[in-house]
């Protein structure tokens, strides 16, 4: 039997105590199966009713009746899935909900997989591949920036975006092959200038987008964050006010924090998995030095790190060694302790760490200041969140094959090679392309997109 045949059904609410909880039926039986399990209170039927009509009455099973209910009918290709789909909305108790369900299934309705609804718009063009995946960001975003750009992924950004890099390479495919393939007719020779032009752009809009890989993810996943700094300058208490609470230990004895304490906190608008680590100190204690280590260690890999120093002393050894160590990382000085009398020689800092901030993390001031240089060293600043964005490792592979195709196809050019050796390389961008949108992606593709869903969506 293939999908389409068999008419589905799930819970699509969450499995918990809700006010509403709603079972959704999808396929060309919906609504016989609706109409076996729901008797409405008024004359109007499910099986006559137009599309986008809502009927109040009772779900009922074997056993009697089971709740009240109101029903929503879409007819294809009006809904969701492009499909006929009946929405049962009843009180959101657990046990009502899968009674329910039970007696939608009795009805002849088989239980949706994990995905399965989304996976029909997909199949029936109500949803291009990417948008399919945005469903599933939304469902999981866990900030409004991320909801944000998910939403306008959603809506047809990302696959949009694509469609026109792909029309543009279509084009000057075709005007390729027809000059190349057919010499006898009046095709005007296209230009080297013009085959660069539009390569060219195809290239820029591609790197574009590539770049907005990363500060999605920073936006959805958070970014790996490592305060270092020498012992005693406030990392603790630091890492204590971005958190809100007490966590690592806070002492006055310099060398305390000997393990790595990680806690996510959310600076404004930014996800910081951060870690607070030892400091960068020579040491022949066992303990400590492994500290040390786990710090050198977790500076090479955070994708930002917080580097504190106490204003009210000189700068150290450690303190220069830390300062050598974090050139060209994605760094911010905190120059912590503002409140005391300032001994610290600035200077150095400065013309290693291109971003600082002064602090004084026992009252709090200078957070705020902290929380808009981090936005700006993430690039989360001017981050444009209606913006066309890669949302996930799949689109960012095929878009970065296409960039590579698209570069072979410029190096092909510029190296005198014939028109059908660039052809192919754009042949392959194409390819690319349409893969990442899903309007040529394999089955294996497809199922593992719809795969990582949850059941009822
Ligand atoms: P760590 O070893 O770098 O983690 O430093 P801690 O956070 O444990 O702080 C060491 C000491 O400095 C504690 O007594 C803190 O209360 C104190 N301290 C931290 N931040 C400030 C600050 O901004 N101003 C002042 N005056 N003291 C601070």
């Amino acid at each position: 039997m293939s999908l389409e045949a068999t008419t589905i059904a799930a819970i699509s609410t969450p499995l918990a105590v809700g006010g509403i909880g709603v079972i959704r039926i999808s396929g060309k039986q919906a609504r016989q199966v609706a109409s076996k399990v729901f008797s409405p209170v008024g004359s109007r039927q499910i099986l006559t009713v137009s599309g986008y009509t809502a009927i109040y009455g009772r779900v009922f099973d074997q056993d009697g009746d089971i709740d009240d209910a109101v029903v929503t009918v879409f007819i294809a290709p009006r809904s969701y899935t492009g499909e006929d789909v009946v929405e049962i909305s009843c009180h959101g108790g657990l046990y009502l909900l899968q009674r329910t369900l039970r007696a939608v299934l009795d009805a002849g309705a088989v239980p949706a997989a994990a995905g399965e609804f989304t996976k029909r718009a997909f199949l029936n063009g109500k949803l291009s591949l990417t948008q399919a995946e945005a469903v599933m960001d939304l469902i999981s975003a866990q900030g409004e920036q991320a909801a944000r750009s998910a939403l306008s992924m959603r809506d047809g950004k990302l696959f949009r975006k694509i469609s026109g890099i792909t029309s543009g390479l279509l084009q000057t495919a075709a005007h390729l092959s027809a000059w190349v393939d057919y010499p006898e007719e009046e095709i005007p020779e296209i230009t080297d200038t013009e085959i660069l032009t539009a390569l060219t752009t195809a290239k820029e809009q591609l790197a574009t987008l590539l770049a907005t890989f990363d500060v999605g993810r920073v936006m959805k996943e958070g970014v790996e964050t490592a305060i270092v700094g020498r012992p005693n300058v406030g990392k603790s208490t630091l890492m204590n006010l971005l958190a809100g609470f007490q966590r690592s230990i806070v002492t006055d004895i310099p060398g305390t924090t000997r393990d790595i304490v990680e806690d996510t906190v959310n600076v404004g608008g930014a996800i910081l998995r951060l870690a607070d680590t030892a400091g960068l100190r020579e040491t022949d204690d066992v303990v400590e030095s492994v500290g040390v280590e786990l710090a050198r260690k977790k500076l090479e890999t955070a994708g930002l790190v917080l580097a504190v120093f106490d204003s009210s002393d000189l700068l150290s050894d450690e303190d220069m060694r830390l300062i050598e160590a974090i050139k060209g990382r994605p760094a911010i000085a905190i120059v912590n302790k503002s409140d005391l009398e300032q001994k610290i020689d600035l200077e150095l800092i400065k013309s290693s760490i291109p971003h600082l901030v002064y602090t004084s993390a026992q009252s709090g001031q200078g957070v705020e200041e902290l929380a808009n240089v981090i936005a700006q060293v993430l690039g989360l600043y001017h981050f444009d969140t209606s913006a066309a964005m890669i949302a996930n490792e799949r689109q960012r592979i095929c878009a970065e094959r296409a960039k590579t195709a698209v570069d072979e196809a410029l190096a092909a050019l510029n190296s005198c090679f014939t028109f059908d050796a660039v052809n192919v390389c754009i042949d392959d961008a194409i390819a690319a392309l349409l893969e990442l949108t899903g309007e040529r992606a394999s089955e294996a593709v497809v199922n593992e997109v719809f795969h990582n869903f949850c059941v009822g969506k």
